[in-house]
């Protein structure tokens, strides 16, 4: 008998430890989503958002399990399973966790969902936070004043406030025409816009259609230099990019941004090792360099399947100035081929390293391509010595 009050005991203040941790948990994931844009020139929008996926997961194992300590701690179910509104702390409780359940399985299923649909459900994690704020502070703290509540309630508000902000100068600032777009290779096009945004070369975008049920937003690098009017350079990859190649002249597009910190630092030797469409930054980066008569040396090591898939090979061509060195690394072509200058057949390895960068230890080198080609470039620099300080990565698939 004593066994079973310590065991039960034991279980619900564990529930109740869970709870807390969620709560706090919850708070923040709601709090750094509202603020995200504002935190993108620290840490770049695009790994809180990789960030908040991942932290999604530990929410809801305490959010979940809460309830499930205390139905193990109790040996009854419906208690804390369906709402009974004459105990409100707990009824607020409930409806929270199947509010939050609601939100997680909408967040999966974010590309299907209309974008006002989607803004509805955002506006449902305020009403769950505040039923879950109820019930933690009514429930949890008995008659002590808990300092949490009153935190967690202020990020909320603030939260809230920054992002209200952020939508309302956004309205105003993210409708664009299209202004052309261009083939560049059997399975890449250029989209370009009338007019541009302040931003720095290396950052991306939030292209939105609004149309054809495709209501998601999609991350695109600016693959023009600042300045002038916006580009983005898209590979086909499915509906998304599919509908956008069949935009013509003066549609409508959203575009929100900048974002990101891909952007390379104004020391040191540059080495830029991009793969496929993963070029789109370091385009904008050269254009950049260019337009400004930036000094800084650059070798650009580029994989790509085959001659014909080599995105900007004109546009790098023309650069002529003695900072920039570029190697086409092509992976399709026979060993026998007759090859372009500047091309060679195979993959990024240490004997192109050697041979391509002088101060392999000395320089920084940033990376952006396919997963595949991303890790076997990492290893090979670890291998080589480079502090992993001086790699920088773009993710382009989240
Ligand atoms: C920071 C960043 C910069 C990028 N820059 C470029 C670029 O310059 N050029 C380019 O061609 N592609 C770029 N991409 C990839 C591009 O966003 C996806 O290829 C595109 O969204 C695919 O959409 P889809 O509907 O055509 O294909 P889908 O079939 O829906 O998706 C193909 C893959 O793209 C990714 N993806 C799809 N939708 C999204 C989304 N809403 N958010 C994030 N990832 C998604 C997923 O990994 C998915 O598996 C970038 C991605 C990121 C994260």
């Amino acid at each position: 008998m004593e066994q079973t009050l310590t065991l039960s005991t034991l279980l619900y203040s564990i529930g109740k430890l869970f709870g807390t941790i969620g709560f706090i948990s919850l708070t923040f994931l709601i709090f750094s989503g509202d603020t995200a844009r504002f935190w993108n020139k620290y840490i770049g929008l695009d790994k809180i958002i990789k960030f908040q996926r991942k932290f999604s997961y530990f929410v809801a194992f305490f959010v979940i399990f809460h309830p499930i300590f205390f139905i193990l701690s109790s040996g009854s179910a419906k208690k804390f399973l369906i709402p009974n509104f004459t105990y409100t702390t707990l009824a607020a409780g409930i409806m929270a966790l199947y509010i939050f359940v609601g939100v997680l399985i909408a967040s999966a299923l974010y590309k299907r969902i209309s974008y006002t649909v989607w803004q509805y459900i955002h506006i449902l994690t305020y009403v769950l936070f505040f039923f879950a704020l109820y019930h933690g502070y009514s429930g949890g703290t008995a008659d002590e004043y808990n300092p949490i509540y009153t935190i967690a309630f202020l990020l909320i508000i603030i939260g809230i406030l920054y992002r209200t902000m952020y939508k309302l100068k956004a309205k105003k600032t993210s409708k664009f025409y299209i202004k052309s777009l261009t083939q560049k290779t059997h399975d890449t096009f250029t989209l370009t816009v009338k007019g541009s945004k302040d931003f720095i070369a290396g950052q991306f975008c939030f292209l939105r259609l609004n149309k054809n049920k495709l209501y998601a937003r999609h991350p695109f690098t600016i693959s023009s230099a600042p300045g002038e009017d916006l580009s983005f350079t898209i590979k086909l990859a499915g509906r998304f990019t599919q509908i956008a190649k069949d935009l013509k002249d003066g549609d409508e597009i959203f575009i929100d941004g900048p974002f990101g910190n891909f952007i390379p630092k104004p020391e040191k030797d540059l080495v830029f090792i991009a793969g496929g469409v993963g070029i789109t930054p370091f385009m904008s980066i050269l254009k950049d360099h260019v337009n400004k008569n930036i000094d800084q040396n650059i070798t650009l090591i580029y994989g790509s399947r085959t001659e014909n898939d080599i995105i900007f090979k004109k546009e790098f061509d023309t650069i002529n100035t003695p900072w920039f060195k570029k190697l086409y690394l092509l992976s399709l072509v026979e060993s026998d081929a007759v090859l372009s200058p500047n091309c060679e057949k195979g993959f990024i390895n240490k004997d192109v390293l050697e041979r391509y960068v002088k101060n392999t230890k000395g320089s920084l080198y940033y990376i952006c391509g396919p997963e595949i080609m991303k890790d076997n470039a990492k290893k090979l620099l670890k291998a080589n010595g480079v502090p992993s300080a001086q790699v920088y990565v773009e993710d382009f698939f989240w």
